[in-house]
């Protein structure tokens, strides 16, 4: 038993923090964490979660024309925002209370406030309480960028988006990576006339380019408004409350809704972490080592405010590591290689390991097998749109080094045949399996 009130302190209770404490209490330490929002953190609350959910329900419009076509009669159907977006925060609710309920569950100890950092060993919370723990962990996530231009608070981030009083008619979508991209598909499906708009020549940085291109051009087909090389330089809000948007060298914008989905930065301002001599990158993120820990050895950091992947899985692994490292006697660290990752766009992308330029960037001998295809349910409903899966294979054995998707249910697909690329397998195997007939995802195994 040391000194210290606590073996263990975590400052945000989200995926990473809340793995860490969990998995830390189960290895007998004393814990204590602190939320200053809601429990559960971005994913739960205001992210992955909700998210999802209003795919799924904005989907159902597609669903609903489709049906005609397989013999359904949806005249009359009609759609109410305000239920979907009750029904979705009523999930929310019921998740924080689980995530909750499971931290009592292994006596995880927990202050709904504010904490920060006051010395190698010490917290205070912000109702003054100061605490003392043998180590601290920090896993405050990450908030959403705005940018320094006039009228930016006009606009709004994915923090408000879940609680929209009521839909727009028009609505702007700045960026061009996954919430933008998600967003517009949610909202055009919703029936808002979307604009999406990002500063640079492309979208989805780091995705396959053909895989991109493909979204960009169905999401077009859709209506999304999708302009590239935009710079804002001004946001005006008009008396009727509508939004003026300046920029673009002239071309001015009028909209009802501004989303800024423009990067999340780390979390770690005004937590009293610079003046312990924690170590900040320029980007805001807390430097840690492949261990966790930051400079100084008995704080440790996890999830977005390091931002290595700013995704929940990624975050869960490093508080789990973390905690199994410091308290449980199994030093571990997280293997950052081949992680699957899908954009909840409309179709959805997916992808896992290296895209074909970085492959022929990268490795000698690259090959690309791909197929173009409409899936069969896309046919039925004269839905004139395809699907490409690409296999990017390197080296005399084919080696498969990147799986890269875009169509319908593509992140579902993508989880199982993520297995087989991080395992290292080759075309062959891939050949070598028998199709599941028939199915979108047996074109993995049948592709030219
Ligand atoms: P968080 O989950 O952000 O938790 C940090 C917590 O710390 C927060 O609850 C915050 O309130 C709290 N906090 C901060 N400072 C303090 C303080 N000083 N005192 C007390 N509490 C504090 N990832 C995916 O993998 N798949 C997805 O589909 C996906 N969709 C997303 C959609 C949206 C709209 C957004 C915004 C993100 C999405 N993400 C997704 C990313 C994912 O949510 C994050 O990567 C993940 O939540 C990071 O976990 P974390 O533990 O690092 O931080
Ligand atoms: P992303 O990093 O995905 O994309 C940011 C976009 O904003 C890029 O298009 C970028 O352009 C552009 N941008 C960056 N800075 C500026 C600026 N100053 N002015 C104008 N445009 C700018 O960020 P998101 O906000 O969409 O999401 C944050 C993170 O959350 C993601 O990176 C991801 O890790 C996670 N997330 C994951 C999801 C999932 O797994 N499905 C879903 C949602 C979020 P450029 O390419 O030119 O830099």
């Amino acid at each position: 038993m040391s000194d210290f009130e606590y073996d263990l302190f975590v400052i945000g209770a989200g995926s990473g923090g809340v793995r860490a404490s969990r998995i830390a209490a189960s290895h007998g330490a004393r814990v204590a964490i602190a939320e200053e929002h809601r429990v559960g953190g971005t994913c739960v609350i205001r992210g992955c979660v909700p998210k999802k959910l209003l795919v799924y329900g904005s989907h159902f419009a597609e669903d609903l024309a489709d049906a005609r076509r397989f013999g359904w009669d949806t005249d009359g159907a009609s759609f109410d925002w305000n239920v979907l977006r009750d029904n979705v925060a009523a999930e929310v609710n019921r998740l924080e209370g689980l995530y909750g309920q499971t931290l009592g569950d292994n006596n995880v100890e927990i202050f709904r406030e504010r904490a920060i950092v006051t010395g190698p060993n010490s917290i205070k919370l912000v109702s003054g309480r100061e605490i003392t723990a043998a180590n601290i962990l920090v896993a405050t996530g990450a908030w959403p960028s705005m940018p320094d231009i006039p009228g930016a608070g006009h606009g709004i981030t994915s923090n408000e988006v879940f609680s929209l009083p009521a839909l727009p008619k028009r609505a702007v979508i700045a960026g061009g990576g996954y919430i933008a991209n998600e967003f517009a598909g949610i909202f055009n499906e919703l029936g808002v006339e979307v604009t999406l708009i990002t500063r640079g020549d492309r979208i989805l940085r780091g995705y396959d380019q053909e895989i991109v291109d493909r979204l960009v051009e169905i999401s077009r087909h859709k209506g999304i408004d999708v302009r590239f090389g935009y710079r804002f330089d001004e946001v005006e809000k008009r008396d009727d409350g509508s939004l003026l948007i300046k920029g673009g060298g002239g071309e001015d914008i009028e909209t009802d809704l501004l989303l800024w989905a423009i990067g999340r930065t780390p979390h770690s301002n005004a937590l009293g972490l610079q003046e312990v001599g924690v170590e900040l990158a320029d980007d805001g993120s807390i430097k840690v080592g492949a261990d966790n820990r930051t400079k100084i050895p008995s704080i440790y950091a996890v999830g977005d405010v390091t931002n290595r992947v700013q995704l929940t899985p990624v975050a869960i692994r490093e508080g789990h590591a973390f905690a199994d490292t410091v308290f449980g006697e199994n030093p571990r660290t997280v293997d950052y290689d081949c992680i699957p990752t899908a954009v909840f766009s409309n179709p959805p992308i997916a992808g896992v390991g290296m895209t074909e330029a970085d492959a022929r960037a990268k490795l000698d001998d690259v090959k690309v097998y791909k197929s173009d295809f409409r899936a069969m349910k896309n046919v039925l409903a004269d839905r004139n749109e395809r699907a490409i899966y690409k296999m990017v294979v390197a080296g005399p054995d084919e080696k498969v080094v990147g799986l890269h998707l875009i169509g319908p249910d593509s992140g579902e697909i993508l989880q199982a045949a993520a297995i087989a690329v991080k395992a290292g397998l080759t075309k062959r195997d891939f050949d070598d399996t028998v199709a599941l007939h028939p199915s979108m995802a047996e074109e993995l195994v049948l592709l030219k």
